[in-house]
């Protein structure tokens, strides 16, 4: 479980952290000392400095000037700002392109790259090894002993792969370190197919367009070399931010050292980089109408990427991404920020503090915008700045620490992503991020709190766990999940989990393979649909129902889901072959769509140990997935509060036992929820208690009888009562 008392950052006390990026080195002194006077006026208590710098602290591979960026943190300091100082070594300066030209990167159709963008080193080069830790140890020598500095920030947003034969000889000799010889590499990745046994390391190419990698697919002909190319991208990227980091201990053993990751992001595999991440710290960017669960479960797995201790949202904007996303709506930056405090951030922070004049990004939201001449005080974006902090500055502080309470685990996996993205033959519709994120959605209408977590993880504790679409599964991650099943946690597992190893090839043996005692189904053969087919489910009202028998004649609640949907599969059906003490929870119906496996087992649930597993054998649509988890959830104890679309709940608990509940809106629409437990709302100081007359609440059915109102995009933080523990 999430809830517990682990050693947090050091650095991290006092108010949440609030503000974000800056770029001082593009304004004049007098510039940033207005820039202090407005961000202090809103709040803001941390400056990240010094991302995109290298160029202007080093001119050529001996002379360092740290002039400019002395005065930049003599201001900021003496403004009483915390400070997030990069490193800046996630663009390389253009003399060192020129000088060495080998630090560009080549592309996946095999272009050498000139000096340009950001993210632009060859992370294998030797000049790069050499001169980016060189240039954060550098910096660490010269300021870690600012007292206020709270965090190495490393690069920035790590990203992409480089194809050039300095990464394709690194990428051999991991491969080589990995499986130990060639006869293991030809063997992993069933070489023989189309003719690819390697005689030498050498003849092994990175996957690229000019190789393996078909265009524009993301298919690699030999699918285990793929998902090999992927580690070993994900790994040297990790050894980069390894190298700073080592370079940044040698001078200071204390302040935590992170960089910023990004979600969705599938370029690496960030549950492989968590232990040497000192803080998780991620930038938000969600377009003006994602539902807001997504971006939830993106605070989900990021939190539980260490385990459950808090996080900080790194960025996000305050108003607009840039010139081509629409503008948040009034109201929608502050839930958001507040949304992600729900979800375990200890911080808040945004890209960006001023506006540049120039560059990329010169339309993107900003905190202080062109206006000049003392206007930007006047400006809606630094109101709603100059609110939201006042706001975190008045209770930040009671709520940080605290741990989110969950008592699901939802299993995520950038390798079983890879490998379901990497190979040919799947039903191109069917997406492992929205299969993970359907299930998400719908906790969250129930008002369960769910940790997102790799199948890699401690899963001992949880009532419920689930695995959706583990399409590559590992032999101790499948021998974890029976251990929890057998300790008395209840699993669902759908269709298109365990099919292939570790190595991406197709398990041998009755499927699926790696569950197959746990789930006691043999899925015998699995049907590709076509986008349009939907399966008819059919869920008995008890026992089992006959062959073929249609939802109305069994179940008439069948189509009283969520959605008013009767229940329904898509994109693959399983033909499943339930053992004898296997219970078929639900049948796949009949009719024209399913002339597959008309009448026969669609959900199963069967026991192990103290627990059970549940198999879903097609992935559900949104009323047959309400349905499969009321199954999931029935006698499990697990405190539910069934809320309207795009609202939430969470609870984070301190380690003295208080209770701070999160009652969200993230739509631009009205939304009353129910009131869990009685306290005080943090955000008014007035009392939440469903008492008539209070103003708040109104009587409706739910745990404490009471609901509270919420207005669009509106936010209600609920200290409850010790009492109603
Ligand atoms: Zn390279």
């Amino acid at each position: 479980m999430s809830q517990g008392t682990r050693t947090r950052p050091a650095a991290f006390t006092g108010p949440l952290l609030y503000g974000g990026d800056h770029n001082p080195e593009q304004w004049d002194a007098a510039t940033l000392a207005e820039d202090l006077r407005l961000l202090r006026g809103a709040h803001v208590n941390t400056l990240t400095l010094n991302v995109f710098s290298w160029s202007l602290l080093q001119r050529d591979e001996d002379t360092y000037d740290f002039s400019g960026l002395d005065r930049i943190i003599e201001q900021v300091s003496a403004a009483g700002m915390s400070i997030d100082l990069a490193t800046s070594t996630g663009a390389v300066p253009p003399w060192l392109a020129r000088a060495h030209p080998e630090i560009c990167r080549v592309d996946v159709q095999g272009r050498r790259h000139l000096h340009g963008v950001r993210e632009n080193a060859c992370l294998s080069s030797p000049i790069y090894q050499e001169l980016a830790p060189r240039l954060a140890g550098t910096l660490a020598a010269r300021y870690a002993g600012l007292e206020n500095l709270v965090l190495w920030h490393v690069s920035n947003e790590y990203w992409g792969r480089c194809y050039c034969d300095l990464c394709a000889g690194s990428f051999r000799g991991w491969l080589l370190s990995r499986y130990g010889s060639l006869d293991a590499i030809n063997e992993a990745w069933t070489a023989d197919f189309w003719g690819h046994r390697y005689h030498d390391l050498a003849e092994i190419n990175p996957p690229s367009e000019i190789s393996d990698l078909q265009e524009g697919s993301g298919v690699v002909a030999l699918p285990g070399l793929g998902l090999d190319h992927r580690r070993f991208s994900s790994d040297l990227a990790r050894d980069a931010f390894r190298a700073e980091k080592a370079a940044i201990r040698a001078h200071d053993p204390h302040t935590p050292v992170m960089t910023n990751l990004m979600m969705p992001f599938q370029d690496y595999d960030y549950a492989s980089w968590a232990p040497d991440l000192d803080v998780i710290t991620w930038d938000s960017y969600p377009r003006r109408d994602d539902p807001p669960s997504h971006t939830g479960m993106h605070h989900d797995l990021m939190r539980g990427l260490k385990g459950g201790d808090p996080f900080l949202l790194l960025e996000q904007t305050p108003s607009r991404q840039d010139i081509t996303h629409a503008a948040k709506r009034p109201g929608q930056m502050r839930a958001q920020s507040w949304q992600a405090v729900a979800h375990g951030a200890d911080g808040v922070m945004f890209f960006q503090m001023r506006q540049s004049a120039g560059g990329g990004e010169q339309f993107h939201g900003a905190v202080i915008g062109p206006q000049g001449d003392g206007r930007v005080e006047d400006t809606r974006v630094h109101r709603a700045v100059t609110e939201l902090g006042a706001e975190l500055a008045r209770i930040g502080e009671r709520i940080r620490g605290s741990r989110v309470q969950a008592d699901v685990a939802l299993l995520w996996d950038w390798e079983a992503w890879w490998a379901w993205d990497g190979i040919c033959g799947k039903n191109p519709h069917a997406d492992y991020l929205d299969e993970a994120r359907h299930w998400h959605a719908e906790l969250v209408r129930r008002g369960i709190g769910v940790d997102v977590l790799s199948p890699s993880a401690a899963l001992d504790g949880y009532s419920l766990v689930i695995a959706p679409m583990l399409f590559l599964t590992r032999d101790e991650d499948a021998d974890g999940i029976a251990r929890a099943v057998r300790g008395g946690t209840r699993l669902v597992l759908t269709a298109l989990s365990g099919v292939l190893d570790r190595e991406g090839r197709v398990r041998q043996g009755p499927a699926p393979v790696p569950f197959r005692e746990l789930v006691g189904v043999w899925d015998e053969e699995m049907y590709n649909l076509d986008p349009a087919d939907r399966l008819p489910l059919v869920f008995p009202a008890d026992g089992d129902p006959a062959p073929g028998a249609a939802a109305a004649d069994v179940d008439p609640l069948a189509a009283g889901s969520a959605s008013g949907d009767a229940p329904r599969g898509r994109w693959t059906a399983q033909y499943l072959r339930p053992d004898a003490d296997t219970e078929v929870l639900a049948r796949f119906g009949t009719g024209p769509d399913a002339e597959y496996v008309p009448g026969e087992p669609a959900v199963t649930r069967h026991p192990y140990g103290a627990g059970q597993a549940l198999y879903v054998g097609t992935l559900p649509d949104d009323a047959a997935l309400a349905r499969i988890l009321e199954r999931a959830l029935d006698g499990l104890g697990i405190e539910q509060h069934e809320l309207p679309g795009g609202a939430e709940t969470t609870l984070r608990i301190a380690a003295d036992g208080t209770r701070f509940r999160f009652y969200l809106n993230g739509t631009r629409e009205a939304r009353t929820v129910p009131l869990v437990a009685p306290g005080t709302e943090l955000l008014t100081g007035e009392r939440a208690d469903g008492r008539a007359g209070s103003g708040e609440q109104t009587a409706a059915a739910a745990g404490t009888g009471a609901s509270i109102d919420l207005e669009p995009y509106g936010v209600r933080i609920v200290e409850e009562d010790t009492a109603s523990l």
